[in-house]
């Protein structure tokens, strides 16, 4: 009865082993091939029936298989479609027809031939009641398989559904599905559909199993992730719990932190309760939230400045002076005021005195006076420049509504030297109102007013800080520019520039030996001469203080130590010579006297925010109509001193033989070289008014002679500023003779003896005494 189920069928067939692909019967499924052997096995079937025998190897890396390495129970298929691929490989389209055992290898070369025999059921005749259980089982499998795995579509499903071939079913469903090699074999090498049926039902019980097991495995480690994600969101909510009821430790701990310092320290009740309502808010507040880190920030300055936190003065006259004397040559009457100053103090305690401005050309030693006042006191020394601030808030601080807001400067130097009675220097107070009027000013006078000062208010602390303890210093370069009110309550000290013996003096004691220190010399390293250190002041540098004498000795010391490592040689010897090697070629010439006597050239003097000069200035007449004209760098108020001269020429032109109709017929041509600042400028009207008149007389000007005065429409001379600088410069000009006016005779005794020794000075009190020393006499003429 069996028998009758199927039928045997034999025939030899070409056979491809087919790499890591099996097929079933129905399946229609393309696959490519590249080997010799297959391409020889699918030219044959072309050329018979288009059947070819395809079977999996074993292992699918095998190139070369024998007839071992490949299962014998394949399918029979028909070769649909063949399409030849770039290079030698053959796409190939089949359809898989009926499954087939080998029973002989025929032949092995150019191409697998295997004789093989088909078991072709009648699947009618078997179909009976268990085979069609089985069937239903083994759809219910493949929808649970499906439904499990989501990897099949569900289409499948409908597919399979409507075969009602036991045998067909089983294949269907098998090509289906994702089975490993041996799984799939297992199904093809199941003849009869019924055991077919059981073998696919036993592999997808275990498939669905597998499925299972990973749907599992994938759910618990999603678990896994969620319960990681949950205990965060639980911690932060404890967390904020904990602080609701203020049982966070570490905020617990920071506001104790800050409570304990905040009491700690003496500062006024009124700062006090305002820091702590703060840090309450610390506690209310989101920790994360962006406000409680500016409270920190206003919390950490508040407790870090010295509230009451000072050094404790000493005042010895004689030690101060000590001090002021070990760090400073000369300035003898500078020094004796600072003492005073100071002696005042210590009498008068609590009184609050005026305010130190040191005024001076830079470099004169304005800053390191201040700091030998904070040494000799013991105070602590803070210096903050002025020049360049441009807002009220650099004193005073931003409010706290700013993003990054901080304290003004004041306060943040204070916190800087922690005590609250520093030394303190603004820099350049004639700077602040050069640069903008107004705010700043105004903050820095209740800075400096002593009635005002013990309140001071920051913007950021919004709390008074008391900065009456503090004793402030400022320096200036000139008292012109400083605000009136300003002005008013401060003490002027003025410190004038150096001559070039004191430069000198100053460079041997001071500047040398500091700078060697700092770059590492011993004495006998470097050997700089006396005359080599004036040629550095007056060839390379051209000021009234020292502080380029100061960077050019660095410059050297740096350049000594460098030979002296690199050349390993013990001694530098720097000298006129070779100073131009070491600093290159001398920057300056001062202005010399003229070379002979000129007619239409005076001398005059000028004085300068960086100390004196000498300027030639330089008259030419010609025909004209009466027009007064000014070059070079002429002020308001210098053309103001040229009119004066003239008008004073007018009314004397008969006594000095000048044409009286000169200022109808003749224009003026007036030019100053290299000008003084406009503030100076009428004290250039002698020297303009006797240029003019030796131009119109044609009288020449004595070349010795250097003036400075102010002049009225009469011809009186007026008293001037800025004596001693001025001399200083007639003085390195060469000039041998200075004229003066009368009331400024009070001034010469500033001027060193040694200067003062090698030049002639005149005082005036009329142009007429001006002309008589100035313009050459015929005599004079002669001389020459
Ligand atoms: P300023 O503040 O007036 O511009 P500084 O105080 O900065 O000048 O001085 C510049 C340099 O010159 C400093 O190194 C200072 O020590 C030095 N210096 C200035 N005057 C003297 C002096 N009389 N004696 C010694 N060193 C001086």
């Amino acid at each position: 009865m069996e028998k009758q189920n199927y039928k045997v069928e034999k025939r030899n067939i070409p056979l491809i082993p087919l790499r890591g692909l099996s097929i079933f019967p129905y399946m229609v499924v393309h696959f490519d091939v590249g080997r010799d052997k297959s391409i020889n096995a699918l030219e044959e079937a072309m050329v018979n029936d288009s059947l070819i025998f395809l079977t999996a190897q074993k292992e699918a890396d095998i190139d070369v298989p024998s007839t071992d390495d490949f299962y014998h129970v394949g399918t029979v298929c028909k070769i649909k479609q063949l399409l030849k691929l770039p290079g030698d490989n053959i796409r190939v389209l089949v359809e898989g027809i009926n499954r087939a055992k080998v029973t002989e290898i025929i032949m092995e070369e150019p191409y697998f031939e295997v004789a093989i025999e088909e078991l072709i059921y009648n699947e009618e005749i078997i179909k009976d009641k268990k085979i069609e259980a089985l069937m239903r089982m083994v759809i219910d499998s493949f929808e649970d398989y499906i439904g499990i795995g989501n990897r099949v579509s569900a289409e499948a499903l409908v597919n399979v559904s409507k075969i009602e071939e036991p045998g067909r079913l089983a294949d269907v469903i098998a090509s289906y599905m994702f089975l490993t090699l041996e799984n799939k074999q297992k199904i093809l090498e199941a003849f009869h559909p019924y055991k077919r049926l059981e073998t696919l039902q036993v592999i997808l019980g275990e498939e669905i199993e597998i499925l299972k097991l990973e749907e599992k495995i994938s759910q618990r480690v999603k678990k896994q992730i969620n319960k990681v994600q949950k205990e965060y969101y639980l911690r932060e909510q404890l967390k904020a719990i904990q602080y609701e009821l203020g049982e966070d430790d570490e905020l617990l701990e920071e506001v104790d932190n800050y409570r304990e310092k905040i009491e700690n320290i003496k500062m006024p009740e009124e700062v006090k309760e305002k820091a702590l309502k703060e840090v309450d808010r610390l506690l209310k507040l989101s920790p994360s939230s962006a406000e409680t880190g500016v409270i920190r920030t206003y919390l950490d300055w508040i407790v870090e400045l010295p509230w009451d936190k000072e050094t404790k003065d000493r005042v010895d006259i004689k030690k101060s002076r000590e001090i002021l004397d070990a760090d400073h040559y000369g300035l003898d009457d500078v020094k004796e005021r600072i003492l005073e100053y100071l002696a005042v103090r210590k009498l008068a305690k609590g009184i609050k005195g005026p305010i130190l401005c040191l005024v001076g050309p830079p470099g004169v030693g304005k800053t390191s006076i201040a700091k030998s006042i904070a040494k000799s006191l013991n105070r602590k020394f803070v210096r903050m420049s002025l020049g360049g601030v441009r807002d009220e808030a650099e004193i005073r601080g931003h409010r706290r509504t700013y993003v990054g807001a901080i304290p003004g400067r004041i306060v943040s130097s204070i916190k800087k030297v922690s005590s609250k009675n520093p030394v303190f220097l603004f820099d350049e107070i004639d700077k602040l109102n050069s640069d903008f009027r107004g705010d700043p000013a105004s903050a820095l006078l209740e800075v400096l007013d002593p009635e005002q000062n013990n309140t001071f208010t920051d913007h950021f602390l919004e709390a008074p800080f008391d900065l009456s303890k503090v004793m402030f210093i400022t320096t200036a370069n000139t008292t012109a520019s400083i605000p009136g009110p300003l002005l008013d309550r401060m003490e002027v000290i003025r410190i004038s520039g150096y001559t070039e013996e004191e430069k000198l003096q100053i460079a041997i004691r001071y500047l040398l030996p500091k700078q060697m220190k700092e770059h590492g010399l011993k004495e006998e390293n470097v050997h700089i001469s006396e005359n080599t250190i004036r040629d550095i002041i007056n060839n390379y540098t051209r000021e009234s203080g020292v502080r380029n004498l100061e960077r050019n000795i660095a410059n050297l010391c740096r350049k000594a130590a460098k030979k002296i490592v690199e050349d390993s040689v013990n001694t530098v010897r720097i000298n006129s010579g070779n100073l131009n090697k070491y600093l290159g070629i001398p920057r300056y010439r001062h202005e010399k006297a003229q070379e002979e006597n000129q007619v239409g050239i005076a001398t005059g003097l000028a004085w300068t925010t960086v100390g004196g000069e000498t300027l030639s200035i330089e008259v030419t007449p010609m025909p004209g109509t009466g027009k007064l004209q000014l070059t070079g760098q002429l002020g308001d108020v210098m053309k103001e001193s040229a009119m004066a001269g003239i008008s004073y020429i007018r009314s004397k032109a008969a006594e000095l033989k000048i044409d009286e109709n000169f200022y109808k017929e003749k224009d003026i041509h007036i030019h100053v070289p290299e000008g003084a600042i406009p503030k100076d400028g009428p004290s250039a009207g002698i020297t303009i008014a006797t240029a003019v008149i030796s131009a119109l007389s044609n009288i020449p000007v004595n070349r010795n002679v250097a003036m400075t005065g102010e002049i009225t429409l009469r011809g009186r001379v007026l008293p001037i500023g800025g004596v001693k600088e001025k001399v200083l410069a007639a003085n390195r000009a060469g000039i041998t003779k200075v004229l003066l006016p009368m009331d400024n005779k009070k001034d010469l005794e500033e001027i060193p003896d040694k200067v003062r020794r090698k030049m002639e000075f005149v005082f005036v009190k009329t142009m007429d005494e001006v002309l008589s020393h100035a313009l050459v006499k015929e005599d004079d003429n002669n001389e020459n």
